[in-house]
């Protein structure tokens, strides 16, 4: 009852205002493509997507209103940017002369707007508009929060974010995915921004990584959880009437110009289902990886449902991985070593990248998997690395590509079998 309550509360707080969408401005930018802005009142759930019709692309802008009118034309390659509404969606179509490569809307604020944006560009050889996909990482903790301590003052915070490095790094060279750090410094960051900022972002998908912490030190070994409204209404049944109070008014303390996930399960049903099962699927991709890893041990053996906030997000599929228990000295031992860290980033990007395998995104690269993703050497890389992040064999890599390791140089796009 309290829950419906509040539920009515926030959701009658939400209609005093439709979110208005307007036109921004269309910019030329220095590699020759352009970036495409609108303004909205706060941000939205946007669904975007290159269609079937290769030289269109369009911006489903949820629960907004489009005040003016804006039909327009601009220089090539966009023919003209128009508008569908309907009642729940202010639809925006991006008429183009040919495919391009996209990148995701973004949203910003500034100002007082949320500012949408994104770049396209012209892209030789391309049959579809497409684009990459994005990955959110989310280094647990940070800053005034240390998150659990292990043996010899190894904090949580700080190997959280030394994994969340190395799988960016992995990431951000591998063609077909951009990837975004909640956070890339000690900083302290609310849970409500970390989820907040994966929608700003545009992720697709959103993986917070953490280690645990127990009190007895036998305790070892990875997980990875999702989160579900099941289990976090369990706790919030077991809680003290205050603590749950306390709890309520941190979730609903969301900026005024922020989405509310909350509100959105009960809008957007389906969605919800959706991201769940997503998420689990992702979740269990992952799990399959760290299982294969020798170095890494099992805590559980099945991707587990909790409470942990930072994954509610209404249709990012959003993964929480324990890479070990911290406070048990093993599990410390290697979350401290550079190479047990790599082990675990390889894990997840590994399961990331069998996800979209058996669930590409329409209008990403994903789509085109060959059998190979193409990497691009990047100062300071060293062959036997790249083959331990990739979970191939030196060998395997000089193959594929008929080269010699004398051979390799910076900017060199090689070929990976995975
Ligand atoms: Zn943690």
């Amino acid at each position: 009852m309290v829950k419906k309550l509040i539920f009515l509360f926030i959701f009658a707080s939400s209609l005093i205002r439709a979110n208005e969408l307007s036109f921004n401005e269309v910019v030329q930018l220095e590699n020759g493509g352009y970036k495409i802005s609108f303004n909205l009142d706060k941000v939205a759930y946007i669904k975007s997507y290159s269609s079937n019709d290769p030289n269109k692309i369009i911006l489903d802008v949820h629960d907004a209103v489009i005040v003016k009118n804006f039909n327009k034309k601009f220089n090539f390659p966009i023919k003209e940017i128009s508008i569908a509404n309907n009642e729940k969606i202010a639809r925006l179509i991006v008429d183009l002369y040919e495919p391009v490569f996209w990148q995701k809307p973004k949203q910003e604020k500034i100002d007082n707007l949320i500012e949408v944006s994104f770049d396209i560009e012209r892209k030789r050889n391309l049959k579809t508009s497409k684009r990459d996909v994005i990955v959110a990482i989310d280094a647990g903790h940070g800053g005034k929060y240390p998150g659990a301590v292990g043996p010899n003052n190894i904090l949580e915070k700080d190997v959280t974010l030394l994994i969340a490095k190395e799988l960016q790094r992995t990431l951000q060279d591998t063609d077909g995915y951009e990837a975004v750090m909640i956070r890339d410094g000690d900083n302290t960051i609310s849970l409500n921004k970390r989820y907040q900022d994966a929608r700003k972002y545009g992720a697709d998908i959103f993986i917070s990584i953490h280690a645990d912490g127990f009190r007895l030190s036998s305790v070892k070994g990875a997980s990875v959880f999702i989160w579900s409204e099941e289990s976090s209404s369990t706790i919030a049944r077991n809680l003290s009437d205050k603590k749950r109070e306390k709890i309520q008014a941190e979730i609903k303390n969301i900026e005024p110009y922020d989405f509310n996930d909350d509100e959105a399960r009960y809008k957007y049903p389906e969605i919800y289902k959706n991201k769940i099962k997503q998420s689990r699927n992702l979740g269990a991709k992952i799990l399959d990886q760290l299982k294969r890893d020798p170095y890494t041990h099992i805590h559980k053996e099945n991707v587990e449902y909790a409470d942990f906030r930072v994954l509610k997000s209404v249709d990012i599929p959003s993964v929480l991985v324990e890479s070990g228990f911290i406070t048990n000295p093993e599990d410390a031992k290697r979350l401290k070593g550079k190479p047990g860290r790599r082990m675990i980033a390889r894990s997840i990007f590994l399961g990331i990248h069998n996800y979209f395998k058996d669930f590409p995104i329409e209008g990403t690269f994903s789509e085109d998997y060959i059998g190979h993703v193409t990497y691009t050497i990047q100062k300071g890389d060293v062959l036997s690395e790249i083959a331990i992040r990739f979970g191939v064999t030196v060998n395997e890599i000089l193959d594929l590509n008929n080269i010699d390791e004398r051979s390799l140089y910076i900017g060199q796009k090689i070929k990976i079998a995975i």
